[in-house]
């Protein structure tokens, strides 16, 4: 069974295999290091990270770019608010990027490129067009591409542009959705600006050129897919194929990816409509990264998706299930031998799940099976009718989910512990939940009460409630240890 994946560029699902057998070549567009990112971007992160994990997880290797736009409008203006150079100024965004990702367990890309690495190729792409007769300069100094020399724009987006003015310009980045105009390659540096001395005259490059230069330079001229959000599909990615293959004459990406928006009460969430939280904002207010991470992927790619808290709320519920799950099955003691019914659900919840996200990355439906194996799991588990055979069975078949979702292993007490050492560096305190601040100053004598409560509880055989205890002390750096002379707890 191969990855059948929808594909804007040709509006149908089409199959995704690596062109040269060996690793799918994608690039996908990074974060603006201006601020930080909200959860809407790292849905479209996360979103790309379920793909490359599935991707690996059924034996294709990937080599996946992602840019760091290092210099842009916002970015100029804000560091000329703050009095720092451009480079001081991103250097502190960009490694809170990479925190976060981390945070949410998002794959490192194998190859990260930076937009102010690339500027002598961005010139040179440039220069390219102009000889092509695709680009020129206007008279202040500025390259524009020459919407014109490329008579197949618009076949991303689908748009009709008949009535296209000729030699219209537009000098920002972003742009609004039926202003196709010419668009800007490299901007005269204007006093004050950072910019870059350069064959092509002083100045610095527009967004569009850098991830044309950056994709043909790691992935070359043709190559497997590219990713993004949904905002990206124009003018951005139809400005990148027109800029790449008015040069190369050749498909430049064979397949594009748009992750659609999450939104929050039916608008995108975004920073200009003030409506967003960023990874920090929720971890202050107690909840949990993989939770975030599970809620963020869930709902699949190619849906519009409301963001709540009752859907963060459910995303906690639904890993408390998986890991006291996990842990029944790795800490019970089971007769050898299998029970065939088991296996067979074992085998039928793998099949369903990869089944689910080979259809277009389908994670909500790639999610049913495994709840429901867990489901029937639990019931033989009361029944004492799970054997060891099929204990292996499923914690197969786990394993194959979180290769993909990565929520089982209790990581959370770390991301959130930056989050609160970040709020106390940055005079964030006050946005702190009162009872995350109540759970992390955990004094001895709350524990102790905490453990004899498990104990009691584990002597009512209420697991449910003693593995509760465990994961939540476990969360704030509490381990428990069981032995012979008792329970003993320690610090981590
Ligand atoms: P930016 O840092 O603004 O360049 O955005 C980084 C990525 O996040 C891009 O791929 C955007 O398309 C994507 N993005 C921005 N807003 C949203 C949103 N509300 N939902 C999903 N993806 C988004
Ligand atoms: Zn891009």
């Amino acid at each position: 069974m191969t990855l059948r994946l929808f594909n804007t560029l040709t509006g149908q699902l089409d199959e995704l295999l690596p062109s040269d057998r060996e690793a799918l070549r994608m690039y996908a567009c990074g974060p603006t290091v201006y601020d930080y990112s909200h959860i809407g971007n790292f849905r479209t992160f996360l979103q790309v990270d379920v793909l490359r994990r599935f991707l690996k997880l059924t034996g294709t290797q990937v080599r996946h770019v992602m840019n760091i736009t290092d210099v842009d409008d916002k970015i100029i203006r804000n560091a000329t608010a703050a009095g720092v150079s451009i480079g001081t100024y991103t250097a502190s965004f960009e490694a809170a990027f990479f925190e976060d990702l981390e945070s949410l367990r998002v794959e490192r890309p194998e190859i990260i490129a930076h937009a102010t690495e690339h500027i002598p190729k961005m010139v040179e792409l440039v220069q390219k067009l102009a000889a092509a007769g695709a680009a020129y300069q206007a008279e202040d100094g500025s390259w524009y591409f020459r919407l014109a020399a490329f008579p197949e724009y618009g076949k991303l987006s689908k748009k009709d542009l008949s009535g296209m003015e000729d030699g219209a310009r537009v000098d920002v980045d972003e742009y609004e959705k039926d202003s196709a105009r010419d668009f800007a390659l490299w901007k005269a540096a204007k006093p004050g600006e950072t910019s870059w001395d350069t064959a092509i005259g002083r100045g610095r490059p527009g967004w569009h050129i850098e991830c044309s230069t950056m994709a043909m330079e790691y992935l070359g001229e043709s190559f497997d897919l590219h990713a993004g959000g949904e905002d990206l599909i124009f003018p951005h990615h139809e400005n990148e194929i027109a800029q790449s293959e008015s040069v190369t004459h050749k498909t430049f990406a064979r397949h594009w990816m748009h992750v659609r928006f999450l939104l929050v009460d039916g608008r995108k969430m975004s920073k200009s409509e003030g409506n967003f939280y960023t990874l920090r904002d929720l971890l202050l207010k107690g909840y949990k990264a993989s939770a975030i991470r599970l809620a963020l992927i869930s709902v699949p790619y190619r849906h519009q998706f409301n963001f709540t808290f009752d859907g963060l709320v459910e995303a906690t519920a639904a890993i408390e299930r998986l890991r006291t799950f996990k842990q029944r099955l790795t800490e019970g003691r089971f007769s050898q031998g299998e029970n065939p019914a088991l296996q067979e659900s074992a085998k039928k919840a793998q099949a369903e799940y990869l089944a689910a996200l080979n259809n277009d990355l389908n994670t909500a439906e790639a999610r049913a099976p495994i709840f429901d194996l867990i489901r029937t799991a639990n019931t033989a588990l009361d029944q004492a009718q799970l054997k060891a055979g099929d204990r292996d069975a499923i914690l197969a078949v786990l394993a194959s989910f979180d290769a993909v979702f990565d929520v089982m292993e209790d990581r959370d007490a770390e991301p959130t512990r930056h989050a609160l050492e970040w709020a106390e560096k940055s005079g964030r305190m006050a946005e702190v939940a009162p009872e995350l601040l109540a759970r992390q100053g955990l004094t001895d004598e709350a524990i102790d009460a905490l453990v004899a409560e498990r104990t009691q509880a584990k002597r009512q055989r209420n697991f449910a409630r003693a593995d509760q205890i465990r994961n939540e002390l476990a969360e704030k750096g509490v381990v428990i240890e069981d032995s012979k002379d008792g329970v003993r707890w320690k610090r981590k």
